[in-house]
């Protein structure tokens, strides 16, 4: 069965390189099984290293993790009254406050420009009210970034908004020195170059190791599939491999086939470019749906060891590369 290795010595490697810029002060980004990696594989190795604060979609993803955090985030809550005591709940509108059970832990996210999610700037004030009329514990405040993968000034603006509101609600706040304020994710956090003003980060693809920016923080990528070999033979010259046979041998050749395809989560190639895996060989021919074919290269072949590459052909991100990747495929650490 094609296998997801995971090398812990990048993981390791990333997650202090991560806390030492941060200075401690992290949020791991765990959402939808850790981008695909495997989130418990994950959580584990990083609470062994003394992380013990992650951020994750939806209450089935947080009790996934309950037994190696200490603290989970969960991002996008639909409140419906019945929240939980062991989880923080981001707070995404002022009718999350009306709906929310009374006494449950938030923070709350405010909207510095994105608007996407969060508490308009001339809401803080009614968003604050409503929290001390309901009983609602106010743990923290946090906001995102639209472009920090861009060189533009939207990154100073959001700065800016989110530095007054956080003054505003320290000012209205008893427990001020508990509040827990998050502002950066990866890129973010890469571009920063002045300090986090004791906010943590908040990282889900620095983690795994994909610098956009920062190439001094020598991130590395911490995953790669593997296909094992389902079968082989002789293509002999003229003969096609696979659906419509998009590839034909110009000699023969010998060549196997691996088992994953695009039910396996990959991005399904349809026999046109060159799509090469780690080996730079290409893929022969259409991918079916659990199995593609390549040069025989042994029992296992690696499709990649960076999603980078895969990312480029299909002219999207590595986050969706590697978030597809099906949670039936084994997960090891290597
Ligand atoms: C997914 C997500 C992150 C993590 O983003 P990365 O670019 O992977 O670091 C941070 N914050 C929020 C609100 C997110 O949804």
């Amino acid at each position: 069965m094609a296998e997801i290795r995971l090398n812990k010595k990048n993981y390791e490697h990333n997650l202090r390189v991560i806390s030492k810029k941060a200075s401690g002060r992290v949020i791991l980004v765990l959402k939808s099984n850790a981008y695909g990696h495997g989130a418990k594989l994950l959580a584990k190795t990083a609470s062994e290293l003394g992380f013990k604060f992650c951020a994750v979609k939806n209450e089935q993803e947080a009790y996934e993790l309950t037994q190696y955090m200490q603290e989970i985030l969960i991002l996008s809550h639909i409140f419906n009254g019945s929240e939980k005591d062991d989880f923080i709940y981001a707070v995404n509108s002022l009718d999350d406050l009306k709906t929310a059970k009374s006494g449950t832990k938030i923070h709350l996210k405010i909207d510095t420009l994105m608007h996407r999610n969060g508490i308009d700037l001339s809401e803080i004030d009614t968003a604050l009210k409503i929290i001390k009329e309901r009983n609602l514990q106010l743990l923290g405040a946090f906001t995102h970034f639209r472009s920090a993968d861009e060189m533009n000034a939207d990154y100073f603006v959001q700065k800016q908004n989110f530095m007054l509101v956080k003054a505003r609600i320290k000012e209205q706040t008893d427990s001020k020195d508990e509040l827990v304020f998050h502002s950066h994710a990866s890129a973010a956090f890469e571009r920063n170059l002045s300090g986090f003003d004791d906010e943590y980060v908040r990282v889900g693809m620095a983690q795994l190791g994909y610098a956009q920016f920062d190439k001094n923080l020598e991130l590395k990528p911490v995953l790669s599939l593997w296909a094992r070999r389902i079968s082989a033979r002789t293509l002999k010259a003229t003969q096609g491999v696979g659906y419509g046979a998009k590839f034909i041998a110009q000699k023969d050749m010998a060549v196997a086939t691996y088992d994953i395809g695009y039910g396996g989560g990959l991005l399904r190639y349809g026999g046109q470019g060159e799509l090469l895996l780690a080996n730079k060989k290409p893929m022969l021919g259409k991918m079916s749906m659990d199995s593609f074919s390549c040069e025989d290269v042994g029992e296992w072949v690696c499709v990649f060891d960076d999603a980078r590459s895969w990312a480029k052909f299909f002219n999207t991100i590595e986050y969706e590369i590697l978030v597809k990747l099906s949670p039936f495929i084994d997960r090891k650490w290597v």
